[in-house]
């Protein structure tokens, strides 16, 4: 059968763009080459609420854990933003696919598990006249195949669990380190007794599982896992910055997630914007099949609402990246003694930096 839109890649970001475009009742079908979606588990599912609010997934059967602040660690400096109100979830991320799954199911898309798409089913995807939606994540056989672009701007990830108890599970720790320049190292409490270990490195002469080996080593850490055996170790990558091109008009593709860049440089996390995207593309594909009106209109509306905001994660990142370990000291210093961690944990919000600075120096300027 021939469908107007075919999405190369079942995850988050390829499902919700599959139940957007279900729901306008353009015949979609999406493709992933694993036949258990979101298996194995690559990622972490750290997911700001007021973000999940907005991508409309019924997630409430993959929270595993609720977070109220973070603890931020540098050098002997630790500052911990704290709110009274949950802040974020911890989903598990192969349920997640699951119920993203279902949902694009129920509006009528078809998602097909275990076949990987090559070049060659691309040329003939377009030769059928389809839209194609590219989101395979980072390393994109799309982007590739029509020439947009490559990555130039990534992490390189290792993360792991352990079974061991946890002391306070409404928190996360964030260690900001010179070892661990590009993102930082994290412990997330993904359950009452299942912490996750993860580091974010740019990639250069150390590869993530040896710099995750030192990072598990330090006292901290260390003390929070004492005998605890790991499991599940992966490493994958995260894409920091856009890619050049996320449409091309000619051929009728568009990119959207991770294949499109479209991910917060201060954290890494890119369930919201890439679901975000995914919204907005089959908006636009809509548009077009009903009224000829041009794909890249895609591009100019996600720029539109998210690059202010991604270009301050990305200075942010710019800053604690080139800070150092001594440098992130100093600024958590400060920041605590202008008593900013009780204004980010009343006023912060996980996704907009410029939003949360709006907020802070607004209530810190009225005192
Ligand atoms: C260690 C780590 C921790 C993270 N933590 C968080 C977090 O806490 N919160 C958060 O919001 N984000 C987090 N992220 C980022 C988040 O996981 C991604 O932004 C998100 O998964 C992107 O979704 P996506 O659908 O665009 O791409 P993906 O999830 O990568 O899905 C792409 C899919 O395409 C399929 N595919 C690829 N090529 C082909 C092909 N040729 N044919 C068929 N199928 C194909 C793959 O099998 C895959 O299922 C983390 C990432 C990593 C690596």
């Amino acid at each position: 059968m021939r469908y107007n839109v075919s999405i190369i890649g079942a995850g988050t970001s390829g499902l919700i763009a599959a139940r957007e475009l279900g729901k306008q009742g353009i015949s979609t079908i999406a493709y992933d080459q694993k036949k258990v979606l979101g298996h194995p588990v690559r990622a972490s599912g750290i997911v700001s609420i007021r973000g999940l609010g907005s991508i409309g997934i019924d997630y409430s059967n993959a929270i595993t854990n609720t977070l109220y602040g973070a603890r931020i660690h540098a050098g002997k400096s630790t500052m911990h933003v704290n709110s009274k109100t949950p802040m974020a979830h911890v989903l598990e991320r192969q349920l997640l696919n699951q119920i993203c799954k279902e949902q694009a199911e129920d509006s009528g898309a078809v998602v097909s598990t275990g076949k990987r798409i090559t070049a060659i089913d691309l040329d003939d995807i377009r030769s059928d006249g389809g839209i194609i939606i590219g989101a395979d994540g980072a390393v994109s056989t799309v982007a590739k195949h029509f020439g947009m672009g490559s990555l130039t701007d990534y992490v390189i990830t290792y993360k792991a669990e352990f079974e061991t108890t946890i002391s306070d599970t409404r928190s996360v720790d964030l260690f900001f380190d010179k070892e661990y320049r590009g993102l930082f190292g994290w412990l997330c409490p993904n359950t009452e007794n299942i912490l996750e270990v993860g580091i974010g490195i740019n990639p250069g002469k150390i590869n993530a599982k040896k710099a995750f080996d030192s990072f598990i080593k330090g006292k901290e850490i260390a003390d929070a896992l004492g005998d605890a055996k790991m499991r599940n170790g992966q490493a994958s990558i995260i894409p920091m910055r856009l890619r050049k091109r996320i449409v091309d008009e000619k051929h009728r593709v568009i990119l959207i997630g991770d294949a499109a860049g479209q991910v917060k440089p201060t954290t890494g996390g890119g369930i919201v914007f890439g679901g975000n995207a995914a919204i907005i593309a089959a908006q636009t594909i809509k548009d077009h099949v009903e009224k000829g009106l041009a794909l890249k209109r895609y591009e100019l509306v996600y720029k539109k609402r998210f690059s202010t905001d991604t270009k301050v994660h990305s200075l942010i990142n710019k800053i604690y990246s080139r800070a150092g370990t001594r440098g992130m000291e100093i600024g958590i210093g400060i920041m605590n003694s202008l008593g900013m961690s009780s204004l980010l944990g009343k006023y912060g919000d996980m996704d907009s930096p410029i939003r949360t600075l709006g907020n802070t120096l607004l209530r810190k300027a009225r005192g």
